[in-house]
């Protein structure tokens, strides 16, 4: 059943809801939602799915932000969430991203599961949410780099036309503006402009995004709520982004190798393979699985793929009619870098004063080192004319043109937080499937991972 609280039909039918009847009420119907919800119904749960957007209109609402910026439109409040803006580019964490690289045991797992289990989830991921990470090969090429595959498909998913109405009740143009856990029960209290309720249900699953999950709870303690709610100081800390960054031309490349990995269009499919620092140069200079990837500058129509590549191409023209001396044998290629960012508690997300969010991400010595020790590797490494080249490092001045990825991890980070099952510690029946409770950050694009979590969170509730 569909309920949209913006009509005077759904605020009936809403009172003749018993919320006691649901196993599971879960918030937010993005990708995180839709694959926990798809693996509920395969052992019948009943569900009642609530969501503060609707089915016509895309909704955005800025953020306070310091350092490093957070777009607006970085995330989607509508039925289906982010995936009605996203590209679905996707690849598998990295076992080193696993750890968390700032501790000196570094070669510690510090998610809730193994590699091994990941990677099981992984796979298990339907081709129904247009993952199917076969269709890329593995390549063998003996670079002194670790080489990593991306996909995307042409036509990105919209989650929100993967819901099954007729199986679970919906409420739409509904928000959840705090939650409480009281008697046993988990209470939510709703709002919306002309109507505020509170009700009351067994279990809650909070799959509202990496920005919008963490500030549902941080609402709540504001209000007095969750007082059994352990490591409240920890709320909110460790935010963390992938902020990408133009890091310019390769002017004279080495084709042949270049080609094989740089950025592809097929008619179905967009593919590249991403490359970083080899897992012990990592391990002994203590840096970071930052990426980058070649994009061959002449390729037209991957305007598509990417509204950066307008402002590429703007700046290749613009270099073009400044840089005669181009190398006439291939197309340059533009280098675009995705960093990985060290959890760390400097980086955090707050509610003011105003109640509005405020977010303070800054970068680290460690990311900057990181990325400057790959920049001048790719050049020495795919340049013809290591000296010829133009190598842009960043300094303290030129890092704040860092962009935000819209890729918004940490906040609820595992372990504080949650529980191995992703269960709020010291609360009862209240879990959080998002990319909030990643303890660190990786540089891979995080949907995937959240997906894979939601067939893990399910199967455990099931
Ligand atoms: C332009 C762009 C490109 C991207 N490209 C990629 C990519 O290539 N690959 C990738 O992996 N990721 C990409 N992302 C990120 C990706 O979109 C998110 O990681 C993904 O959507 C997260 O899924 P989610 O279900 O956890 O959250 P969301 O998709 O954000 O869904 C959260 C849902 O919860 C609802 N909600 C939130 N708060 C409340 C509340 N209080 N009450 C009720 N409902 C609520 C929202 O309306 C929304 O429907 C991109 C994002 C953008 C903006």
């Amino acid at each position: 059943m569909l309920i949209d609280i913006n009509r005077k039909e759904g605020r009936l039918n809403f009172l003749d809801i018993n919320f006691k009847k649901y196993d599971y009420v879960i918030i937010g119907t993005g990708p995180s939602g839709t694959v926990l919800i798809d693996s509920l119904l395969k052992k019948k749960k009943k569900l009642l799915v609530i969501e503060r957007g609707n089915f016509q209109k895309k909704k955005y609402e800025s953020v306070i932000s310091k350092k490093i910026k957070i777009k607006k439109k970085s995330k989607t409040f509508a039925v289906g969430g982010t995936s009605l803006d996203w590209s679905q580019i996707y690849s598998y964490l990295d076992q080193v991203e696993l750890s968390d690289r700032s501790k000196l045991s570094k070669k510690n797992n510090t998610w809730p599961f193994n590699y091994s289990e990941l990677i099981k989830y992984y796979k298990t991921l339907d081709k129904k949410f247009k993952f199917d990470f076969k269709k890329l090969k593995n390549i063998n090429l003996d670079l002194p780099f670790l080489l990593r595959k991306f996909v995307a498909p042409i036509k990105p998913c919209n989650f929100g036309k993967l819901l099954n109405y007729d199986k679970i009740d919906l409420l739409v143009n509904c928000k959840v503006n705090t939650i409480d856990n009281k008697y046993n029960n988990v209470q939510l209290y709703l709002h919306n402009r002309n109507f505020r309720k509170v009700i009351t249900v067994k279990n809650l699953i909070i799959c509202n995004g990496g920005i919008e999950s963490t500030s549902l709870i941080l609402r709540s303690i504001k209000d007095k709520k969750l007082q059994g709610l352990k490591n409240k100081n920890i709320v909110g800390k460790f935010f963390m982004d992938h902020p990408k960054s133009y890091a310019g031309v390769i002017k004279y490349p080495k084709n042949d190798i270049i080609e094989k990995i740089s950025l592809k269009k097929t008619r179905n499919q967009i593919s590249y393979y991403g490359l970083s620092l080899t897992k012990n140069e990592q391990y002994k200079k203590n840096l970071l699985n930052t990426y980058l990837r070649f994009e061959k500058t002449s390729l037209k129509s991957q305007n598509i793929v990417d509204p950066f590549f307008k402002s590429i191409k703007y700046l290749f023209n613009y270099f073009k009619l400044n840089n005669s001396k181009i190398n006439t044998d291939g197309n340059p290629y533009n280098i675009r870098v995705f960093f990985e960012m060290l959890p760390s508690i400097k980086n955090s997300i707050k509610i003011d004063k105003s109640n509005r969010i405020n977010i303070n991400l800054n970068y680290s010595r460690t990311e900057i080192k990181t990325y400057n020790i790959l920049i001048k590797k790719v050049y020495r490494f795919f340049s013809n004319e290591y000296k010829k080249e133009n190598i842009k490092l960043l300094n303290k001045k030129n890092v704040l043109n860092l962009k935000d990825a819209s890729h918004h991890m940490g906040g609820l980070i595992y372990p504080s937080i949650v529980d191995q099952n992703l269960k709020f510690r010291g609360l009862r029946g209240i879990y959080c499937c998002a990319s909030s409770i990643f303890p660190t950050s990786g540089s891979v694009n995080p949907t995937y991972t959240t997906c894979a979590l939601a067939l893990r969170l399910g199967k455990y509730l099931n």
